[in-house]
């Protein structure tokens, strides 16, 4: 438009400027992620070194299992889906799904209890929209978590309370703090098993904890398993889906393949009701769920078509690949952090595709904070991780490690020599006097 032409300004009834929106973008992992590639030297010509987003798809070492990718094939010459699907999913999907999660449950889940979405982040929207229909409610959030949750909440006018993973609890909840949070209003809590960021897996004993909080607190359980099966730890710690736990409390379990399959630019995930007491369909919830579904728009039917394959046909040999690949990144991370200046990372990673990582500061010249540090690695070291703060937690960040175990050794490395180099003069003088004075230990 010719800017200054005053009439021709008039003409259009555009207000293109809606701050609240922006806000809420700027907001989202995705906003910070942006501001954090922005920030990288455009000149460097070294390979971008990717720890910000949990997309391994792009490593030839972590490429979907060839039954997966036949299932599509598959899916595509049967001719059978290129139609409209139905609102809630087609039923060999549907069936698929129920049938796969029923291995893990002392009950079972029917076709009808499935509904398929746009990816797990759809999943997270209609679980929020559902609980959104109580006016004032307010649910219970992991901190640090996903900000998906927040923003869909944020959206939708749910008030958001925080309850704390312990970071020096390998990051438990405290079962204490979470009734003393909720009140008459809380409608659920959500947890994210295996963890994001923190790569935590919860145990029975604490999920059925959880699950006993919820039942006397009368709420149910959003159960985000996206990461489900992602298990590596030294303990070898199974995965136990909270709908174990079904018939103390209702749990909507959501997943997709996005993670275990990592195809997650194929955006197909699950919303599964699974309350084998049935009391979320007494209280009309399961009609709110469909209701919703119904206003939303469906994952493609191409691939709804290749879900009975996928889930049925996937290689073993693929899952503990991808298993394998991960921990040796978890525990690659975790060594390597051990030994760079400023940071702390106090647990290792026992699941799902990412660490938190502790700044100290302190100990750093001329960083700010988590952000600032972000911003000054990806434009110093073309190295992409994501402020703490984007995930509920100052000071901290997160480092996502499923990529190429190479390209994470050459990450790591430009991640020390960056803290190295921003390292407080001062503490950088005090250890090498302490180096030449051990007697000294201990009074600097
Ligand atoms: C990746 C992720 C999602 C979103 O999954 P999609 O299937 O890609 O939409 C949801 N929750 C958590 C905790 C995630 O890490």
């Amino acid at each position: 438009m010719r800017g200054s032409d005053e009439e021709e300004r008039k003409r259009w009834r555009f207000q293109g400027n809606r701050p609240e929106i922006g806000e809420a973008s700027a907001n989202t992992l995705r906003g910070v992620y942006n501001r954090v590639m922005d920030s990288m030297n455009k000149e460097d010509p070294r390979p971008v070194i990717q720890l910000g987003q949990g997309d391994p798809s792009a490593f030839s070492c972590f490429r979907t299992d060839p039954a997966v990718e036949s299932a599509i094939v598959g899916a595509l010459e049967s001719g059978q889906y290129n139609c409209y699907a139905p609102a809630v999913g087609i039923l060999p999907a549907r069936r698929a799904v129920a049938e796969y999660l029923n291995s893990g449950l002392p009950y079972k889940l029917s076709p009808g209890d499935v509904y398929l979405t746009v990816g797990c982040t759809q999943a997270i929207e209609v679980a929020i929209t559902a609980l959104a229909c109580r006016p004032g409610a307010n649910i219970l959030l992991p901190r640090p978590g996903y900000p998906d949750y927040e923003s869909a909440a944020a959206q939708r006018h749910v008030e958001v309370r925080h309850y704390d993973l312990q970071p020096e609890k390998g990051w438990a909840v405290d079962l204490k703090s979470l009734g003393d949070l909720a009140d008459g209003n809380t409608v659920a809590i959500a947890v994210i098993n295996p963890g994001n960021p923190c790569g935590n897996v919860f145990g029975y004993e604490q999920l059925k904890g959880i699950a006993e909080v919820a039942r006397k607190l009368g709420i149910l359980v959003i159960a985000d398993e996206v990461y489900e099966q992602l298990t590596f730890g030294e303990e070898k710690r199974p995965f136990v889906p909270m709908g174990v736990f079904g018939s103390i409390v209702p749990v909507l379990t959501l997943g997709s393949l996005s993670k275990r399959w990592v195809v997650p630019g194929w955006r197909l995930g699950w919303i599964v009701v699974t309350d084998p007491n049935d009391v979320l369909r007494d209280f009309g919830m399961v009609e709110t769920i469909k209701d919703c579904i119904n206003i939303c728009a469906d994952p493609a039917t191409l691939i709804q078509g290749a879900v009975p394959q996928i889930l049925e046909k996937t290689n073993r040999h693929f899952y503990s690949n991808i298993n394998k690949l991960l921990k040796r990144a978890a525990d690659l991370c975790y060594d390597r952090f051990q030994d760079i200046p400023g940071l702390t990372c106090p647990t290792r990673a026992d699941g799902a595709m990412s660490l938190m990582v502790k700044l100290n500061l302190s100990e750093f010249d001329g960083i700010e904070d988590d952000i600032d540090f972000c911003l000054k690695l990806s434009e110093e070291e073309l190295v992409i991780l994501i402020p703490g703060t984007a995930v509920g937690l100052k000071s901290w960040v997160r480092v996502t490690f499923a990529i190429d175990p190479w390209a994470l050794g050459i990450g790591l490395h430009r991640i020390k020599a960056f803290c190295q180099r921003h390292a407080s003069k001062y503490k950088a003088i005090t250890r090498s006097r302490l180096s030449l004075y051990p007697q000294l230990n201990g009074i600097a």
